[in-house]
């Protein structure tokens, strides 16, 4: 691939960008408008002055990374592109306009991808142009630091696209596991009811947030407790992965912790808002409860 588009410029729309021009490619970077776009190059631009300022990352190649990157007010560009992937927030309805407008330009063999973490790839590919270039393609946070992505083919992706998808994937370095297209496919099947148990617990008041997080942090050997991880992945997103699931199976094991509902009506969402199940206005995050 020469040039991928990217749609949404939030946490992972950036840290995909910024993975692809870092291995050389081209980026078209758009999100709701050219301000937000703008706004996700800026991240990057953050983001590699980091790895730079800790001596692991040349000051030349984060320039060089950070010119491949260019910021689109609208999908006409996306045309050129080889693959357009979509990071847009986790609500179907956005999704939909977003492959039927950016589909109007997807070229003749290119490929439109999903970074859901939940939705169904199968339903999402008749929103597009040709399901059978349509696929999920679904990268884990930080992008740039994570080595896993799962590629989810869809009932009517075609095998030349799981293959394509794949070999794009793995010239990320990153490893792939193929998944089913089924509810929250692989990880997320595992990770969300985790998390949503672990925000019952909290509801139920059997221990603190720093308790919980400790406990399977030292007794399941984790890097990072259940809420620190669900402030990380961002509040809204782990509700809408569950009420997907729980929508999907029907099946009520998977119904949303009241509390998660609470947090995310008050608008605390984690990392990305300053505030979740931790405070981090402060040097240090500091629980809430
Ligand atoms: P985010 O809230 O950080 O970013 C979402 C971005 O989408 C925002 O910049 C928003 O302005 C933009 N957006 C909204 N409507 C749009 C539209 N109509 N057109 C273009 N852009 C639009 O969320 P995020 O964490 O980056 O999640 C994005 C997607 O990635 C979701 O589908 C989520 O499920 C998936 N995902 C998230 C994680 C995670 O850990 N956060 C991991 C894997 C996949």
């Amino acid at each position: 691939m020469r040039k991928v588009g990217v749609i949404g410029a939030g946490q992972m729309g950036s840290g995909i960008a910024q993975t692809i021009a870092q291995h050389g490619m081209h980026v078209l970077l758009s999100d709701v408008d050219l301000a937000r776009a703008e706004a996700g190059k800026a991240a990057v631009e953050k983001a590699l002055a980091k790895q730079v300022g800790r001596g692991k990352l040349e000051a030349a190649d984060a320039e060089a990374a950070l010119s491949r990157i260019v910021p689109a007010g609208d999908y006409v560009p996306m045309g050129e592109a080889e693959l357009i992937i979509e990071a847009a927030t986790e609500r179907e309805d956005i999704k939909k306009a977003i492959f039927e407008a950016a589909g109007k330009v997807l070229a003749a063999d290119a490929v439109m991808a999903s970074n859901t973490s939940s939705i169904p790839i199968t339903r999402m590919a008749n929103y597009s142009p040709d399901p059978k270039r349509f696929i999920g393609l679904h990268f884990f946070n930080p992008v740039p630091v994570m080595g896993l992505i799962e590629v989810i083919s869809g009932l009517a992706t075609s095998q030349e696209t799981t293959d394509r998808i794949t070999a794009f994937a793995e010239s990320l370095g990153k490893q792939v596991v193929l998944s089913q297209d089924e509810p929250g496919f692989v990880v997320n099947r595992i990770l969300l009811p985790m998390i949503n148990e672990a925000v019952f617990v909290l509801g139920q008041s059997t221990a603190s947030i720093a308790d919980i997080d400790k406990g399977c942090r030292l007794g399941l050997n984790h890097p990072m407790g259940p809420l620190e991880l669900a402030d990380f992945v961002g509040l809204d997103t782990c509700l809408e992965i569950v009420k997907v699931l729980y929508n999907t199976t029907g099946d009520s094991k998977y119904r949303p912790a009241p509390l998660l509902v609470k947090y995310v009506e008050a608008g605390w969402l984690g990392r990305k808002t300053g505030r979740g199940f931790y405070d981090y206005s402060g040097e240090e995050p500091v629980p809430t409860r």
